[in-house]
């Protein structure tokens, strides 16, 4: 709420006058307000507050140099150049300019003493400047290092300073703290942070500058990290607000679910069960997340969730991101629940139109207690006669909007539908703090009892024949076995001809075996039938793109080969793992890859070596990608967070949610100022 009103008051300002240049590319790097400006921080310094001796200047480092131009001139070869030779008495360095204007070869004649500032390389003879800048020797030094601004296209370093400075005069650089707080959390005053950030003295180490170490990029960090826990305690704050229907069950349903399934629940998943069933009874919507690694068994725990609402009358929605998926839901969800007397109805794009008709009718008149199916779900035709519950399978799949708009289907005068979400993604604790402590989540951390780690392996392309030996084997002792084609990110069309070689490779090289292949653009009805043959025994190698990464189920598959493993992510690969090691049978995973590794490559890949963890994975794969691309809001363009490093910040983050609870309660009006400051038009990417 405070941060919608906020927004509009910051552009509300009446007849807009045109925009200039200059101030399109500030709006263009976010720069619209005195308070945007003052938060733009420095990416880096330079030092020159001092005259380097020549003879010390180090290769790589900016210097700022002072002496005697011993000789000059213009070469012709190998192109026309400038260069002039400077010298103090330490040493000498040349200073080449690779386009010469008219009267430059006179600025730096011989004999003139100059100061040239710029990076020093190594040249072919000797430490040389490329571009130097040139002033005239013995002037005044600056006192403070000089920032360097993140910037775009066409505006330079000093035309960002002059504006930073401006807004430094004019802005309001009150505090937003109380003192309290600022001594409860021991932090520095913001004015005199942001002023040491902009504008650092020369005794400050240049190294906790930019290692964010320095005591005032602490405060800068918490304040960035306060402002969003603030934003996310106020929509949270909203929900609570708002109604739901109170879906407390009305016949023993849950019970005989319970009663009928062929194994007991481990201590997480009824955990988890329990947390949600608490949630459902209340008057307010539901927003959690269930989060558990791949195979943990999350999709009873859904189920059970459904059962509690349509036993309190209530029609449940079930949303995934793949058909493939879909379907496995919708096979899994009709065999524990039909038999207990729940209509189910199936959608997805690719329905016949008589059954599509069915479907919605069936929706609509309420006779389908629960609609399992795919974005098809939120078309507008579809509409539910009362939806209590809507739940998405592999949420970070579906964009915030998507859904949203499952989610409407559900709103009547004002009451809103509760929401679970599950993922398997694991997301890291911190990421989890900072970007949905407006849910509530649940974590499964224990997978079923009985399952024996799966093995991974990696193997250089070389030894492919090995692996076909291998995937003869398991077929003989009746097992199953996944082999994925490399990734072609620049085409799909290529992607697909990836698969259908890979497929027909294999089946040259596999005589033998019944081997199946499956991509994404399979019609509908194929694929369904290509899962089921392989399901029931019919496939033994089953060729596929990444469509089987998220949710497919085959207990009996128990080797999974990638191949050219190094082009995939972490989570990917992680998620891919997941598929065998589902069964009570010992799995294996290959990751074949093509030498030479990248050194990242190398890293992700030694990653899934070294662990099977997915809460360690999505750590690690924190640390190489940032929380952007994990969330899958990469999208959006806009970094989430400036200054604050999630999986370094850990400790920093905690505090800001503490004190984001301090403040919202005993200090509102301070917490109204200090996002005022610093949420200006970021809000809408916390909203999911
Ligand atoms: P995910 O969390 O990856 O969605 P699933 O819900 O697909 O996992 O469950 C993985 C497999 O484990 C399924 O075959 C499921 O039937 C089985 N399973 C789930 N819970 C248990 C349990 N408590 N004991 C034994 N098997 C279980
Ligand atoms: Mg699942």
């Amino acid at each position: 709420m405070n941060t919608a009103t906020s927004r509009k008051a910051g552009t509300a300002r009446g007849p807009v006058p045109a925009e200039s240049a200059s101030e399109r590319k500030f709006r263009k790097l976010g720069l619209c307000r005195p308070a945007d400006f003052i938060v733009h921080l420095p990416l880096r310094y330079e030092d020159e507050t001092r005259i380097t001796p020549v003879g010390q200047a180090r290769t790589g480092r900016h210097a700022v140099l002072e002496g005697e131009i011993i000789h000059s001139e213009v070469q012709h070869r190998p192109r026309r150049q400038l260069l002039a030779v400077l010298e103090d008495g330490s040493g000498r360095i040349t200073l080449r300019w690779l386009h010469v204007y008219p009267g430059q070869h006179e600025r730096v004649r011989a004999g003139r003493r100059l100061r040239a500032r710029g990076e020093v390389r190594a040249g072919f003879g000797g430490p040389e400047i490329v571009h130097p800048l040139i002033s005239e020797a013995g002037t005044e030094l600056p006192r403070t290092l000089t920032p360097i601004y993140p910037t775009t296209q066409g505006l330079s370093q000093p035309s960002l300073r002059k504006a930073i400075d401006e807004a430094l005069a004019r802005a309001d650089l009150d505090d937003t703290l109380p003192p309290q707080i600022l001594q409860a959390y021991d932090l520095a005053p913001f004015e005199a942070s942001l002023r040491m950030l902009h504008r650092p003295t020369p005794d400050v180490s240049l190294d906790d500058l930019a290692g964010h170490r320095h005591p005032a990029w602490r405060r800068i960090k918490f304040d960035e990290l306060l402002a969003q826990q603030l934003a996310l305690a106020a929509a949270r704050a909203a929900r609570l607000a708002q109604r739901a229907r109170a879906l407390v069950p009305g016949d023993d349903l849950l019970d005989r679910l319970r009663a009928s399934l062929p194994f007991a629940l481990t201590a997480a998943q009824q955990r988890a069960i329990d947390q949600i069933a608490a949630d459902l009874a209340q008057g307010h919507p539901m927003h959690r997340l269930l989060q558990g690694d791949v195979g943990s068994g999350k999709t009873i725990v859904a189920a059970c969730a459904a059962a509690q609402a349509i036993s309190a009358g209530a029609q449940v929605a079930i949303m995934a991101p793949t058909e493939i998926l879909a379907e496995q839901h919708l096979r899994k969800f009709s065999e524990w629940l039909e038999p207990l007397g729940v209509q189910v109805a199936w959608l997805t794009g690719t329905l016949s139109a008589a059954a599509r008709r069915a479907a919605l009718a069936a929706i609509a008149s309420g006779e389908a207690r629960l609609a399992v199916g795919t974005q098809a779900l939120i078309q507008d035709k579809v509409v539910f006669r009362d939806l209590g519950l809507v739940i998405t399978d592999e949420q970070h799949r579906f964009g915030v909007g998507q859904r949203l708009d499952l989610n409407r289907k559900g709103e009547a005068e004002g009451v809103q539908p509760h929401q679970l979400s599950m993922s398997a993604t694991p997301i890291p604790r911190t990421l989890a703090m900072a970007f949905f402590a407006d849910m509530e989540v649940s974590v499964i951390d224990e997978l079923p009892p009985g399952r024996t780690p799966v093995l991974t392996k990696l193997f250089a392309d070389t030894r492919r024949d090995e692996i076909l030996t291998r995937i003869g084997d398991e077929v003989r002792a009746g097992r199953q076995a996944y082999w994925v084609c490399p990734l072609v990110e620049e085409s799909e069309a290529l992607q697909l001809q990836t698969a259908v070689d890979t497929w027909e490779r294999l089946r040259g090289m596999l005589p033998d075996l019944r081997v199946g292949l499956m991509h994404g653009r399979l019609p509908a009805q194929d694929k369904a039938e290509v899962m089921g043959a392989f399901r029931d025994g019919r496939i033994d190698l089953l060729v596929s793109t990444t469509v089987i990464e998220v949710g497919v189920d085959v207990p009996n598959a128990t080797l999974m080969v990638i191949e050219h493993a190094e082009r995939f992510g972490l989570a990917q690969l992680h998620q891919l793992r997941g598929r065998v090691g589902r069964g009570a049978g010992e799995s294996a995973c290959v990751l074949l890859y093509q030498p030479p590794l990248s050194g990242v490559a190398r890293e992700r890949l030694r990653a899934m070596y070294e662990t099977s963890d997915g809460f360690e994975i999505a750590r690690r794969d924190l640390a190489q990608r940032g929380p952007g691309e994990l969330l899958g809001i990469r999208q959006s363009g806009q970094a989430l967070l400036r200054f604050a490093d999630l999986s370094a910040d850990e400790d920093l983050l905690e505090q800001a949610r503490e004190a984001a609870a301090r403040l919202a309660a005993d200090f509102p009006k301070h917490a109204l100022a200090h996002q005022r400051r610093w949420m200006q038009g970021r809000a809408q990417y916390l909203r999911s």
